[in-house]
């Protein structure tokens, strides 16, 4: 059984003056598996972001359901771990505390929370910087909060949105590297959106080919792990 289930989800934004609304997504299907890595490759419009919100539980489906390992998606959950492009990192929380907010959430006693908070930082290369606020922290290493925020909660499947759209090319190759490593040691599932087709067919074990004009997939391409 799938992980992840997306069945016949649509999504129609109504338009803001009468006309016709737009329709973002045209009935997708998707699955995914445990483990897997998918990346969304498709143009700018074409609807990744709204599909991503969907299944996050940010954005409901005109028709259409999500869900993961059976449980229909009505909202956000712990059960997925969100990045975005832009930092959405809480500015007044250091880098220990902003990866450690969700165990706080769910009351996981300091001590543990302390722990795996430690264990994250180490694994995204941001030991030494549990005290710092993010504003004292470079678009990369912004970004390794995010990362090791999302994981600390131990999703069932990690979401990312154009995660690396924003950093320069050598940065970005290192933070590719730091997540297939994460995804290949602690068998993650990971489900990556970008329209950069370097990127998604250097990180993927499969890429979701999107088209605009509706949004819709027009083909799922395995390609080869670049660490066979
Ligand atoms: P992508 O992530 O592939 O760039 P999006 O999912 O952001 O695409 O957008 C898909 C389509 O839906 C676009 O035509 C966009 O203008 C439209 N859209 C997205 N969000 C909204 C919204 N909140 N209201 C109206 N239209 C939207
Ligand atoms: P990242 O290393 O997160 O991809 P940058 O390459 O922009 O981000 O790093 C900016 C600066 O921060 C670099 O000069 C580097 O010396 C320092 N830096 C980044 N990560 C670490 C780290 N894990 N430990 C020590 N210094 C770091």
């Amino acid at each position: 059984m799938s992980l992840l289930a997306v069945r016949d989800v649509t999504r129609s934004f109504p338009a803001a003056h009468g006309g016709e609304p737009t329709r973002a997504l045209e009935p997708i299907r998707l699955d995914v598996a445990r483990n897997d890595f998918i990346t969304i490759l498709g143009p700018s419009g074409c609807g990744k972001s709204t599909l991503l919100r969907i299944i996050a539980g940010l954005d409901k489906p005109t028709a259409g359901s999500v869900t993961i390992e059976g449980r229909t998606v009505t909202g956000p959950g712990s059960d997925r771990g969100m990045v975005f492009q832009s930092y959405t990192l809480f500015p007044w929380l250091t880098v220990a505390e902003n990866v450690g907010f969700g165990l706080r959430e769910k009351g996981v006693p300091q001590a543990r929370r302390e722990q795996v908070v430690a264990e994250w930082l180490d694994k995204v290369g941001l030991a030494g910087f549990a005290r710092h606020y993010p504003r004292q922290l470079s678009g990369g290493m912004q970004q390794r909060t995010a990362i090791a925020r999302a994981l600390a909660n131990e999703p069932e499947i990690l979401l990312l949105d154009e995660p690396f759209g924003a950093l320069d090319n050598q940065t970005r190759s290192l933070m590719q590297e730091l997540l297939l490593g994460i995804w290949e040691r602690e068998r993650k599932t990971v489900l990556f959106v970008t329209h950069d087709i370097e990127e998604a067919v250097f990180l993927a074990s499969r890429v979701v080919v999107m088209s605009a004009r509706p949004g819709r997939i027009k083909a799922e391409v395995p390609v080869d792990l670049p660490h066979p």
